[in-house]
């Protein structure tokens, strides 16, 4: 029996970036990947297959190439067992192979909602992050002409804008009021609803799906709860992503009452010498510490980083005790991203923030061309001034305006630093000096807290 170093159960950014991260840092040292597909995808380019990349799911490829080229191995099979014992892990095909440090990067799969009678329908489809799956679903989605995406969150959002700039008829249903409420505030939630009803989506959220109906086992209906009936050639469902620990929990691995692999500060689960990393596994609320329930790429890397860094001893301390939740994504032109708390997860949290917001043109003088409005918003403690979250909308630059406004949460900045906070500012680039939107937003802040 082949005997690794380490071994690496999936293929998704968690296990490609600790898999860089450990053969990067530990050149002697052997890693295998086991992944189930050959091919993968950019999970977070699935949506744009069905516009911006032409309907070609070729065009969203990503495989563990850099990992490889750094002199790791990798075998295309599904882990099936894992003997923590004996420290074996049995693939399909009926090898063994042996480690020393085992990482669990199984990821998650797409709610199924078993709630929903008619959700095993033929033409009722997910997002699953599969090459094969979404190559499939690529080529029959075309022939359909009335499209219906249940959920409303980014995922459900980002599909629905992409799929409408076709000829298919789609209609979006949300049972929240508002679509991305999980992940933006109320305020910004009903402006990414808003962008969303300005495509050629029909949203309709406060609606409830009963059943999904049709004859010869195949989707044609979605019935409302209202009594309602929504014609369907094809219903895609995405209500939400779950950890795929089913493994690991048949390994004897602690999982959370989210069903996420149960793993401390650095990945590490209950049962020695064994990690978890990315979508299966635990994650914790910066502010609360407890339980919390964020499945991103941007998280996935970030603790693969720490995880690879970390797997032989800890030598390089994880400066953020929990997940902030960094997301960000574009609705019509108009680009969105928050990071941390806002008023919605914070009162949730029965946690006390205080809130300023400031809006500049993304180029001084407003008039040069490329311009956008940039809003920020900010939140912070309203005891101490630290910054613990942020949102900004309008032109691109809001994606990497959040990326800012994140280390900020993860240094504990305060409104009061960002005061006398330094940049660079040139007209075809950034707001005017006068103006840089997070800088007045503190400001604002720092006026509530020192003269209200
Ligand atoms: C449509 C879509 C858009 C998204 N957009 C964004 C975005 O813009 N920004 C962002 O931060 N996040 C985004 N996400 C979330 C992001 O995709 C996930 O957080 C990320 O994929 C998690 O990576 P992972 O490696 O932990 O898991 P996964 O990507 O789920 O990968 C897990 C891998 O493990 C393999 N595997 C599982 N079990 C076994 C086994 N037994 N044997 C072998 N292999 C196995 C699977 O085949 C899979 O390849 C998006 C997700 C989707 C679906």
């Amino acid at each position: 029996m082949k005997k690794y170093d380490v071994i690496i159960i999936g293929g998704g950014p968690a296990a490609i970036v600790t898999g860089i991260t450990v053969k990067k840092f530990f050149k002697e040292k052997s890693v295998l990947m086991i992944k189930e597909e050959a091919d993968g995808l950019v999970p977070c380019g699935i949506p744009y297959i069905f516009n911006l990349l032409g309907n070609d799911a070729e065009k969203n490829k990503m495989g563990p190439k850099p990992f490889v080229d750094l002199g790791g191995e990798v075998i295309v099979d599904s882990a099936v067992g894992v003997d923590k014992s004996a420290k074996t892990v049995a693939v399909k095909s009926g090898e063994e192979f042996s480690y020393d440090k085992l990482v669990f990067a199984t990821g998650s799969q797409p709610v199924v909602p078993v709630f929903i009678p008619g959700n095993d329908l033929r033409n009722v489809f997910y997002i699953k992050k599969s090459f094969t799956y979404i190559d499939e679903l690529t080529s029959k989605i075309s022939g359909f002409k009335n499209v219906v995406i249940v959920g409303g969150g980014f995922i459900g959002a980002e599909v629905a804008e992409q799929m409408a700039a076709s000829n298919m008829n789609i209609t979006l249903i949300e049972s929240e009021p508002l679509c991305f409420s999980k992940a933006f505030s109320p305020e910004l939630s009903a402006i990414a609803t808003e962008a969303l009803k300005k495509t050629n989506v029909k949203v309709m959220t406060s609606t409830l799906v009963k059943e999904l109906t049709g004859e010869n086992n195949t989707v044609q209906h979605v019935v409302l709860s209202d009594g309602n009936k929504i014609e369907a050639d094809a219903v895609i469902l995405s209500i939400g992503y779950r950890a795929n620990s089913q493994l690991a929990k048949e390994s004897g691995l602690e999982l959370n009452r989210f069903g996420d692999i149960h793993v401390d500060n650095y990945g590490r689960t209950t049962v020695k010498d064994i990690s978890a990393v990315g979508d299966c596994a635990q994650s914790f609320g910066f502010l609360t510490g407890r339980s919390d329930v964020i499945k991103l790429a941007s998280t996935a890397t970030a603790e693969a980083r720490t995880l690879g860094h970390n797997i032989f001893g800890i030598r390089i301390k994880k400066c953020t005790a929990g997940t902030l939740g960094v997301f960000s994504t574009e609705i019509n032109g108009l680009a969105m991203a928050a990071a941390g708390a806002n008023e919605k997860n914070a009162s949730d949290s029965g946690i006390d923030l205080i809130s300023a917001k400031f809006s500049s043109p993304d180029r001084h003088p407003g008039g040069l061309p490329g311009m956008s409005n940039l809003t920020v918003k900010l939140y912070a403690s309203p005891v101490d001034g630290s910054i613990l979250g942020g949102e900004a909308w309008g032109g691109k630059s809001a994606g990497e305006i959040i990326n800012i406004i994140s280390l900020a949460i993860q240094k504990s900045v305060t409104v009061f630093e960002l005061i006398s906070y330094q940049v660079g500012t040139h007209p075809l680039l950034t707001s005017s000096p006068v103006n840089n939107p997070i800088i007045r937003a503190a400001e604002e802040i720092v006026f509530k807290m020192t003269y209200s």
